[in-house]
């Protein structure tokens, strides 16, 4: 599984950090970081779920509410948004 991270469309009101672990809240930029993940566009980061993570991932996502988190299966299929 692979989550993508919108930083950009992130508007820092960290429900996702409540969800997953791997989200931290930065407060000096009003915005999560994803821990482990790499720039792969201006301000879209990327990385692999772990299998344990992939719940809290999943969490992740629902509960952002600007839908700056998106959830992908090893397909390449969208699970959520
Ligand atoms: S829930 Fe969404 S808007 Fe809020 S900090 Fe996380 S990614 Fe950003």
């Amino acid at each position: 599984m692979r989550i993508e991270f919108d930083r950009d469309t992130c508007t820092g009101m960290f429900q996702c950090t409540a969800e997953w672990a791997a989200f931290e809240e930065n407060r000096d930029d009003g915005k999560a970081d994803l821990q482990d993940s790499e720039e792969v566009e201006e301000d879209l980061f990327v990385r692999e779920v772990p299998e344990d993570a992939e719940f809290d991932a999943k969490m992740a996502a629902r509960v952002c509410p600007v839908d700056a988190i998106r959830v992908y299966d090893d397909d390449g299929e969208q699970l959520i948004p």
